[in-house]
């Protein structure tokens, strides 16, 4: 059986694992689009090698160069957010969502609208949306199958169960590169720090996330809205090793954990086959190689991401919108060399404590609300 798939972000880490993964059972699937943000030349050789419909770059100015690539492919091109959300609106029997940033929500929403199920890497347009996002799924009879490794593990332990019999959730943080560092040092970290990841190969967004252990902070927000259970019954875990990705813990006491590589097509294969499952080339799981799992409670004064992250789930409204953005902001501006390492956290809580805006009912709404934290957050900035 062929299914259609598209791709939104394919030119990323999330998308290049997709495509790794379709090329090795290309005649399962007939690609739809392929999308990235500018990177003609990449795109076309990827539409070209996976035979796409269409391909499209969000930044319209990259249109020509694309459409030059593509020409007499009959590959379409198209540019421009737009044509991201168009493309979107085509369906596809599976729409991977791997855009970095809340520049994801509009064609994932798209999607969503178009009923389909979409298999989603790009956690911050579901921290934006919330609800928003959520209530559409629900109103389109789509389907989210979440590819995040934590909420990835979460959902196959789920499989089978009863949410009400639910007592804990439990995430699990590698910690990132700086796990070890103390708050004096954390001040002075390089880009290049912040972005040796120890355990996984990711964009540079998510690294600086992972090292701020905001990605966790992401993640809980995000967990929130997959897995009603309740955010006092979200925890989070460190555990260095990222061998178990997450756990679910029932009433009766039975603790049941998703366990593997730290290689992203492990969760994209399982939300590709779903629910079935497939081959990847993944290394077999050598626990005696691995030898040692532990764990440790994660701390919230070096790192008060996560913190943030649970006071933005109590506040609601707003709020989880506001901490996407502020961060989104703050993470480039580190990646530029115009802010500390340590500023992110602290321009994401000035930037929570002075935008109180009203609660987004629509996707406009969220929008609204992300451009103006993002423009808060830049005031913030400038030199004083
Ligand atoms: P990446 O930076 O490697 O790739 C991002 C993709 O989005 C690229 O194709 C890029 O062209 C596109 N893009 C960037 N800005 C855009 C914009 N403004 N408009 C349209 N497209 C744009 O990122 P990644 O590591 O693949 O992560 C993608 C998403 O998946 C993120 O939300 C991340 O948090 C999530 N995620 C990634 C991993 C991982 O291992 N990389 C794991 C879990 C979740
Ligand atoms: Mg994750």
């Amino acid at each position: 059986m062929t299914r259609s798939i598209s791709i939104f972000g394919a030119t990323g880490s999330i998308g290049a694992s997709t495509l790794d993964l379709l090329a090795r059972q290309p005649q399962h699937w007939r690609v739809e689009a392929l999308t990235a943000n500018c990177q003609a030349a990449e795109l076309a050789r990827l539409a070209l090698a996976h035979k796409a419909r269409i391909a499209v770059v969000a930044d319209e100015r990259c249109l020509p160069e694309l459409r030059e690539a593509l020409s007499g492919s009959g590959i379409e091109a198209g540019g421009g957010a737009a044509a991201l959300v168009e493309a979107a609106s085509r369906g596809a029997d599976l729409t991977v969502a791997a855009i970095v940033g809340c520049a994801g929500l509009a064609p994932t929403m798209a999607a969503i609208r178009a009923g389909g199920t979409v298999a989603l890497a790009n956690k911050e347009a579901l921290v934006s949306a919330g609800e928003v996002m959520i209530t559409a799924v629900r109103r389109h009879g789509a389907t989210l199958l979440p590819v995040d490794s934590e909420h990835n593990a979460i959902f196959q332990c789920l499989a089978g169960n009863d949410i009400a019999d639910v007592r804990w959730i439990t995430l699990t943080a590698s910690g990132g590169p700086l796990r070890e560092w103390p708050l004096e040092r954390l001040q002075s970290a390089t880009v290049a720090e912040a972005v040796a990841h120890p355990n996984w190969s990711m964009g540079a967004k998510i690294s600086v996330d992972s090292a701020t252990m905001f990605n966790k902070g992401l993640e809980f927000i995000e967990a929130h809205h997959l897995f009603p259970v309740g955010h006092e019954r979200l925890r989070i875990v460190v555990h260095p090793q990222s061998v178990i990705h997450s756990m679910v813990e029932y009433r009766d006491g039975s603790t049941l954990a998703q366990l593997g590589p730290a290689d992203m097509r492990v969760p994209i294969a399982s939300a590709l086959a779903w629910p079935a499952r497939m081959d990847t080339p993944c290394a077999p799981l050598d626990l005696p190689a691995i030898g040692q799992l532990t764990f440790q409670a994660p701390d919230e004064v070096r790192f008060p991401a996560t913190k943030l992250a649970r006071e933005a789930v109590a506040a609601g409204g707003a709020a989880p919108a506001v901490l996407n953005a502020a961060n989104e902001v703050a993470v480039a501006a580190f990646l530029a060399g115009q802010i500390r390492f340590t500023q992110i956290t602290q321009i994401v809580a000035q930037v929570l404590e002075t935008c109180d805006l009203p609660p987004p009912a629509s996707l406009d709404d969220v929008l609204v609300v992300d451009a103006e934290a993002r423009h808060r957050a830049a005031d913030m900035l400038e030199p004083a």
